[in-house]
């Protein structure tokens, strides 16, 4: 097998049919259906600056996804990679097992505390949103064990809700093709369903359903029995499940149930952290106080992997007491702490959060929302930079496909990235998640090249006779 030396410009790279090739020869990817990949080729990127990405084509595309969810900063950030070469040369690793610390976990912890609203003081770190997850059900159980509850194990989750993708974290989640592969979910958790209006709200309002679903958490809870119930789980906007924005009066009547029956909150803030919706936290934006919050993504900016829980002092007290036998080698890796600080620093120094709660954020609603005009959009909502399009045969109806979830949406994706756009599609809804520093101009060629996606594939679909609502 020949070696890839890795190219610095695009004109010294081996030409894209070969490195499809490889890929497929020796590639798995995630998510991914590998022999359909391989007749098609994968679409390789070579380099990105800003908001936009280059192909081993030349092409460029604006990335409306940010990688996935993550470069909250954007591309091309040089003081990261000084962090992260800095830091590789004083300390490229050291664990934190054992009754050790370096620097960088140490800076990191702290500036996470103070970051994070009220008591949530204390960081348990990981590599990732999946492995803080599964950190958070143990946390979870232990503390539960430790108060001389140990029957209070189950963990709420909700249908559509994605945790990550190992046994406990998709567990957590409610994605029913990940449970369907690999025998989960794993014992004792157990889902509700999500606020999902648009397709699930029938003939109530909005507000009436936020209630109605938050209290599908009481009914569980009362059917299982509070002392058997350790904690709920969610993302406060839903991003894998299609970014389905809860109803106003949803969280107001979650943070009740759970304070009322003594059960944990845990905030996934994977998506929802580090100014995704204008403010740190998610769960700021939406007034909740989790005793846990799971963080990943948008903490590097995806320029390199780390994750954790940010739990309460409560239950770090609790859980301090006696040994908690769990860590990862990685924890805290001091690379990836350097570059998570570096990113911190430039969120708050060029005050890119607060950019997007005044500027960017109403610049993009009121865009993206022109897009309800098109005929092929139920409708067009957005929470902060995140923002989705339900695709629909009948917008009176809020009516859905009667082909496979998901078809509509495929061709509709193929024809955003025909138009250098990256957007993503959940089944039938579309939905984007762009870098927070996108400018109102970029906003705009976003919101002209999805128009000009979907006139092609309104009359893509309408041509294969697929405008059917679903019976
Ligand atoms: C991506 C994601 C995760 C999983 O994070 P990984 O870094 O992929 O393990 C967990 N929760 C949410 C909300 C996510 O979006």
């Amino acid at each position: 097998m020949s070696t890839l030396t890795a190219p610095s410009t695009i004109a010294n790279h081996p030409p894209t049919a070969e490195l499809q090739a490889r890929d497929a020869a020796h590639h798995m990817h995630p998510f991914t259906a590998n022999a359909d990949l391989a007749a098609k080729g994968a679409r390789i990127i070579v380099r990105a600056d800003g908001v936009r990405l280059t192909d081993s084509d030349g092409a460029e595309m604006i990335d409306a996804m940010a990688g996935l969810w993550c470069v909250n900063i954007g591309y091309g950030r040089n003081e990261l990679a000084e962090a992260a070469a800095r830091q590789m040369r004083e300390l490229p690793y050291y664990n934190t097992f054992f009754q050790t610390s370096h620097v960088p976990a140490i800076a990191l912890a702290e500036k996470l505390a103070a970051l994070a609203p009220g008591d949530l003081n204390h960081v348990f770190f990981a590599s990732g949103g999946s492995e803080a997850n599964d950190t958070n059900i143990r946390l979870v159980r232990h503390y539960w064990a430790r108060k001389g509850k140990p029957e209070k194990r189950v963990i709420i989750s909700r249908r559509l809700g994605y945790h990550g993708s190992s046994m406990g974290s998709a567990s957590l989640g409610g994605m029913a093709a990940m449970h369907a592969q690999g025998g989960m979910p794993i014992p004792d958790i157990v889902h509700i369903d999500p606020p999902y209006w648009y397709l699930e709200g029938g003939d109530m309002t909005p507000e009436d359903f936020g209630i109605a679903r938050a209290r599908q958490l009481e009914a569980k809870i009362a059917e299982l029995g509070a002392d058997r119930v350790g904690a709920f789980i969610a993302e406060p906007v839903q991003g894998a499940g299609g970014v389905i924005i809860p109803p106003e009066s949803y969280w107001p009547e979650i943070k009740r149930i759970c304070a009322e029956h003594d059960i944990l909150l845990i905030a996934d803030e994977v998506i929802t952290g580090f100014g995704r919706l204008g403010h740190w936290f998610g769960s700021e934006a939406y007034g909740i106080q989790p005793h846990i919050m799971t963080i990943a993504k948008g903490l590097s900016s995806g320029y390199a992997p780390i994750g954790g829980s940010i739990v309460c002092d409560e239950v770090a007290e609790v859980i301090g007491g006696d040994e908690f036998n769990h860590g990862y080698t990685y924890s805290g890796h001091p690379v990836a702490a350097a570059v998570a600080l570096e990113n911190l620093r430039i969120l708050e120094e060029e005050r890119i959060i607060d950019r997007v709660r005044t500027d960017t954020a109403p610049y993009l609603a009121q865009a993206w929302a022109t897009l309800a005009d098109h005929p092929l959009v139920g409708e067009a909502v957005s929470r902060g930079m995140m923002a989705s399009m339900a695709l629909t045969p009948d917008k009176g109806a809020r009516a859905r496909f009667a082909s496979e979830p998901g078809t509509v949406g495929q061709i509709c994706r193929d024809r955003c990235f025909a138009n250098n756009l990256v957007m993503r599609h959940v089944a039938d809804r579309m939905i984007i998640a762009p870098p927070l520093v996108i400018t109102p101009a970029d906003i705009d060629a976003v919101i002209s090249r999805a128009r000009k996606a979907l006139d092609e594939a309104h009359a893509i679909v309408t041509e294969r006779g697929l405008m059917q609502a679903a019976a």
